[in-house]
């Protein structure tokens, strides 16, 4: 939309003064119920949206961009005033959500694709519907010439689809998942529908924020010609950003929101990975949650490590490279471009810290699956030692980081040898209680803290890569 159409959008009559009035108050409720209680995606959102106008010119409600590249939210007054005030949360909540799984889900192939289209309005309706509470859709009450009120849902059902999908895989003789496993990601929602024989009219599947008319919709696609690309990416990470540095504070609704999200995006592919990959969500999740089928400091440690081996890249720390997604929904393994020259990762097990074989199975198998690596294993207490894995680990008294340092920079010898190159990585897996040491190179360094372990090297200057492990199995 450029500056012309803004100017006429403004200038259209936003309606009768008393129900713009009403319409602005259900909306400044719903903002300052998400920003209270509900949803930091949305308080983030509509806080970047500094123009918020009344008009008839959209059906419902759109966050488009103005052509300097600021977001405004419109909203129809006659729409929130029928929708109620539960309704308005809910339509503002599903077009927050929308702008964010535009910009998770770029594929062209995926966004033509009518299906995946329902996908979406399902899987955010059940995520505004979980999120809110809500056991409906919202409800418009119109009234007819008569004076009769009419009440109809506004919206794509997720239980209604649901039960479609049942019935038909059923006919088909083929297993349909239960609703909570259905709705369990974006993509699965997708791959589920695809399973259906019957396709679904996209008539009475439209979009709650489309409605009817307006961008010349009906055809089942978003508003796209409201909304420029650029921007609305642009404004959807500023939002994810603010969010995760709120989650990282402490902030328990920004937490569980952009967890939730990060959850359903699995399987969706490499930018989505990306997107998660930037914000630091490793040193988030590792905190206290396990993730369903891989620990959350695996995927930590099989990003953080793949960033360290990358030729020519800038090395960066793991609060701003943290998490992981790279493996997300797939087998944590690295991959190895080019004829580049063998890469070193020096593997340093702590004697002392309690470990699990799992650990240390779980990081050969990461380090032996990655091309062009070579691997070093050490085990440490107050000397260093070859180590083989498989085999037990000597404990001994005492424990000293220094000696891995002397050892890893060649100053010193284990089972009578010295490191003849430099490594690229240098992993050591320990409780972190040992006077805290500073390498040449702390930007090569990763560290792996075992249980009620010390964290310190997150917290040192400079600070090192780190993250907690559950040694523990199950
Ligand atoms: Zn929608």
């Amino acid at each position: 939309m450029d500056l012309h159409d803004l100017r006429r959008l403004l200038a259209e009559r936003p309606g009768d003064p008393a129900l713009v009035a009403e319409a602005t108050r259900l909306k400044e409720a719903a903002l300052l119920d998400f920003g209270v209680r509900d949803s930091a995606v949305c308080s983030w959102l509509y806080a970047k949206c500094h123009h918020q106008i009344p008009t008839a010119a959209v059906p419902t409600a759109a966050v488009v961009a103005s052509g300097d590249g600021s977001c405004l939210l419109l909203f129809n007054p006659e729409f929130f005033t029928e929708i109620g005030a539960d309704g308005v949360a809910f339509v503002l909540f599903h077009e927050a959500r929308h702008l964010i799984h535009r910009h998770l889900y770029v594929d062209e192939g995926l966004r033509s694709d009518p299906l995946f289209t329902l996908a979406a309005e399902v899987s955010i309706n059940h995520v505004v519907m979980t999120r809110l509470r809500r056991f409906g859709l919202p409800v418009r009450a119109v009234t007819a010439p008569d004076g009769t009120v009419v009440r109809e849902p506004a919206g794509v059902d997720p239980r209604q689809v649901h039960a479609e999908y049942v019935r038909d895989l059923e006919a088909q003789g083929l297993g349909p998942l239960a609703y909570e496993e259905f709705v369990e990601t974006d993509l699965g929602v997708y791959r589920e529908l695809r399973r259906m024989r019957t396709r679904f009219a996209p008539d009475p599947l439209v979009c709650v924020h489309l409605g009817t008319g307006a961008d010349g919709g009906g055809d089942g696609r978003d508003s796209d010609l409201l909304l420029d690309g650029e921007t609305a990416a642009r404004v959807a990470q500023e939002v994810l950003e603010e969010v995760a540095r709120a989650a990282l504070r402490g902030e328990g609704v920004a937490r569980d929101e952009i967890l939730g999200m990060a959850d359903r995006s699995e399987g969706g592919g490499e930018h989505a990975a990306r997107v998660w990959g930037g914000l630091g969500l490793g040193a988030l999740r590792g905190r206290t949650e396990r993730t369903r089928r891989v620990d959350w400091w695996q995927r930590w440690l099989a990003d953080t490590l793949a960033s360290k081996l990358r030729e020519g890249e800038r090395l960066v720390y793991p609060k701003k490279h943290g998490a992981v997604l790279l493996a997300l929904g797939h087998e944590p393994m690295l991959v190895h471009r080019g004829a580049e020259r063998t890469k070193v990762v020096v593997i340093a097990l702590d004697t002392s810290a309690s470990m699990s074989d799992r650990v240390i199975t779980w990081i050969t198998e990461l380090v032996g699956h990655t091309d062009g690596v070579e691997s070093h294993w050490l085990s440490f207490d107050a000397d260093v030692m070859p180590f083989v894995p498989g085999e037990r680990v000597r404990g001994g008294g005492g424990t000293s980081f220094q000696h891995v340092v002397d050892y890893v920079e060649g100053r010193r010898a284990a089972g009578g040898k010295r490191c003849e190159v430099e490594p690229d990585a240098v992993i050591v897996v320990t409780d972190g209680e040992a006077p805290r040491v500073t390498p040449a190179r702390p930007d090569r360094w990763i560290w792996l803290i075992t249980d009620n372990g010390d964290d310190w090297p997150d917290r040192h200057l400079p600070p090192m890569a780190c993250h907690r492990v559950r040694s523990r199995d199950g």
